[in-house]
């Protein structure tokens, strides 16, 4: 698990540019603030066209257009993802834990206090032992918000009608990036507090709900939103999707998502929270995929969109 673990920040923040250009032997001239030398991502004649500024930890090709961080460099030299990328340099530079954690303390603007991010990290979601039985996937509470018995039964969610803490709830099994169950959340359908439970210590933030459904749906373009029926109701309009089960995003999810999608669109509550959770996500994401923004109707969220009308808004983006 741990070994599939890449932080792309601490990896940027960890590893400077004339490091990665040495293990590759360039060889450059000092110029100013920048290093100035032959392109050895293009290999072109130019003696001048490749400057690495180390004060930035950047590079750029005038010639080829090459451009970009570290992780960048080495996935244009490797002709690799930028994920792969990060896992080579995590491996050359042994971007280990501690340093990880020390340079995630030091990011701005980082959403998750150290503590709480490094205490996730050390402990995935383990799988759970067993699955509930009789689950109900043509309740009337489901047919109330728009799914179907077919969207309810491929995404598991239904009635349960068993005893324990998830009686009389709707459930909705979540899984991990591998696919295996890690938790149930209970939807109430009665009105009762909380509206969804989730078990004691399980771990938002590693997970996208639905991603490896969605993965295998399309290595593309997926559409992220906030809630599992949001979810829900975008596959049942014919558009893969994923759900951050909220409205931020976290470091896992976001390099799940790059690991797996070359294009995402952010469709998320027509609400403020919505709004500012969208600008945040997208500018986080536009460095890696190409990002497209949904906007749904003040008051409104996907879930609760005519599936004509979630068709005809995705329909604009997905061309
Ligand atoms: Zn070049």
């Amino acid at each position: 698990m741990q070994a599939n673990w890449v932080d792309f920040r601490a990896i940027k923040q960890a590893v400077t540019i004339e490091q990665v250009l040495a293990r590759y032997g360039v060889k450059l001239k000092r110029s100013g603030k920048e290093l100035r030398g032959k392109c050895p991502i293009h290999q072109g004649e130019g003696t001048g066209t490749f400057h690495a500024s180390t004060e930035k930890n950047a590079f750029q090709c005038f010639s080829c257009g090459a451009k970009g961080n570290v992780l960048d460099f080495v996935a244009a030299m490797e002709h690799c993802s930028v994920r792969e990328a990060a896992v080579k340099l995590r491996d050359w530079f042994s971007v280990g834990g501690i340093l990880a954690a020390a340079a995630a303390r030091e990011q701005p603007g980082n959403q998750l206090a150290p503590e709480e991010e490094a205490g996730e990290r050390s402990e995935a979601n383990t799988p759970l032992g067993f699955t509930l039985k009789g689950i109900d996937y043509s309740h009337q509470y489901l047919s109330g918000r728009g799914i179907d018995r077919q969207t309810a039964e491929y995404f598991g969610v239904g009635f349960f009608p068993g005893k324990g803490s998830m009686a009389g709830r709707v459930v909705i099994p979540i899984e991990n990036e591998q696919g295996e169950l890690v938790a149930y959340a209970g939807r109430s359908i009665d009105g009762s507090e909380p509206k969804y439970k989730l078990p004691a210590g399980f771990k938002k933030r590693q997970v996208l709900y639905n991603l490896k459904r969605a993965a295998e749906e399309t290595e593309g373009l997926v559409v992220l939103v906030e809630g599992f029926f949001d979810c829900i109701r975008v596959s049942q309009a014919e558009y893969p999707a994923v759900a951050l089960m909220g409205c931020a995003i976290s470091e896992q999810q976001e390099q799940q998502l790059i690991a797996n999608f070359r294009q995402v669109v952010i469709m998320l509550d027509g609400d403020e929270a919505g709004r500012k959770a969208t600008a945040e996500i997208a500018s986080r994401l536009v460095r890696y995929l190409w990002v497209r923004v949904v906007e749904v109707t003040e008051g409104r969220q996907p879930d609760e969109l005519p599936l004509a009308e979630l068709r005809l808004l995705l329909g604009s983006v997905f061309g």
